[in-house]
């Protein structure tokens, strides 16, 4: 007998912002496989009942390499379980939920996906930071910031992104942060253009930090900026008022 893969997001942070199907299936499952992402309020909230792999400090130091996860997952549902690969935000932006998904296909087991919200989405807009406005910016594009921008044959078109008018959302990008202001100015990007940080977006510590694309790299850095962090390039940033509460509560 078959068991079952739920590939589920877990949101930004925050057991509020886990859908009711996503606590649901959590509940239920005898596998839980998840990283730190999540965060620590969810994390902690997992049932006593289920096992529990940590894929970031497997056996309490090595990191679970992606085949070794996939690996695990079909191996507990061929024996029957209901197995649960946890991911933050959503698990298709960034998460290798479709690798994981066409591993299973490929193996037979049956996938049920709960989708999550995204920080990419969810993290600015809880600071009052839209990403798209009538005013400011029609479209969106939501990219990664871990690929090293100075590597050849960068799978990022930076001409394109130059001269994209829309919002510019870039996850995993605080360690590039000061390459990719770059190659955006040089690019041709106006150097004025707005830019905010939110680290540990919709989490009780959640801090924001903004600036331009002159001058980001230098504040981030003084200011220690570390991830996950959300950063946002483009007009919709106006809209940030610091220190405004409760948007969202936390
Ligand atoms: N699947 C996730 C993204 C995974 S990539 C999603 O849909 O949100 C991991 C990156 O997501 C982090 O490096 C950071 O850029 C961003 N991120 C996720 N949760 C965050 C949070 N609560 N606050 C700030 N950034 C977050």
């Amino acid at each position: 007998m078959k068991g079952k893969v739920y590939l589920v997001g877990s949101g930004p942070g925050g057991k509020a912002l886990l859908t009711l199907r996503a606590q649901q299936v959590l509940e239920e499952a005898d596998v839980i496989l998840y990283d730190q992402l999540p965060g620590p309020e969810i994390l902690a909230g997992l049932p006593e009942r289920a096992e529990k792999i940590d894929c970031g400090k497997f056996g309490g130091q090595h990191t679970l390499e992606q085949d070794e996860i996939e690996e695990i997952m079909v191996a507990r549902a061929l024996e029957g379980k209901k197995v649960v690969r946890l991911k933050g935000g959503d698990p298709f932006l960034f998460g290798r939920g479709g690798e994981e998904l066409g591993v299973l296909r490929e193996r037979g087991i049956p996938v049920e996906l709960v989708p999550g919200i995204t920080s990419a989405i969810a993290v600015p807009g809880a600071v009052g930071i839209p990403v798209t406005h009538r005013k400011y910016a029609s479209s969106v594009t939501i990219l990664t910031g871990h690929e090293d921008p100075e590597k050849d044959g960068s799978a990022i078109d930076w001409e394109n992104l130059a001269g994209n008018r829309g919002t510019l959302v870039i996850l995993m990008g605080v360690r590039n942060l000061p390459a990719i202001a770059e190659n955006l100015v040089s690019h041709g990007k106006d150097p004025g253009t707005p830019v905010a940080i939110i680290e540990r977006g919709m989490r009780p510590d959640q801090r924001v930090t903004t600036g331009t694309l002159a001058t980001i790299a230098g504040i981030a850095r003084e200011r220690q900026v570390r991830p996950p962090a959300v950063i946002v390039i483009g007009d919709v940033v106006r809209l940030y008022r610091e220190g405004e509460p409760g948007l969202v509560p936390l």
